[in-house]
């Protein structure tokens, strides 16, 4: 990605390919139980998406690539209020 360009509202993929295979490789590595379910997964990518401070897939609040955090179920936005909540046991969100 060239320097002078401003950051994106936009994630990894499609974007940059080969960090967006290292976050799919460290998503993949995780233990089952710590993912979250995928449509709670595309869920939280579509708030973040829709959010001002994503900036080339980074959460600036948090400096996490977004699709890693959003990736693991207990994991929360960052923001106050959050965006999105953490994913209990039964997939009910957590406030
Ligand atoms: S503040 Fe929340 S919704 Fe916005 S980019 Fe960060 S994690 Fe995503």
């Amino acid at each position: 990605m060239p320097e002078h360009e401003p950051p994106c509202r936009c994630l990894l993929t499609g974007h940059q390919p080969d960090l967006a295979r290292l976050v799919a490789e460290y998503v993949d590595s995780l233990p089952e139980e710590q993912k979250a379910p995928e449509t709670v997964r595309q869920a939280r990518l579509v708030r973040c998406l829709q959010c001002e401070n994503l900036a080339d897939g980074t959460c600036r609040l948090c400096g996490c690539y977004v699709e890693a955090r959003a990736a693991r179920r207990n994991q929360r936005c960052p923001a106050l209020p959050p965006l999105w909540t953490a994913c209990g046991p039964e997939n009910h969100a957590f406030n």
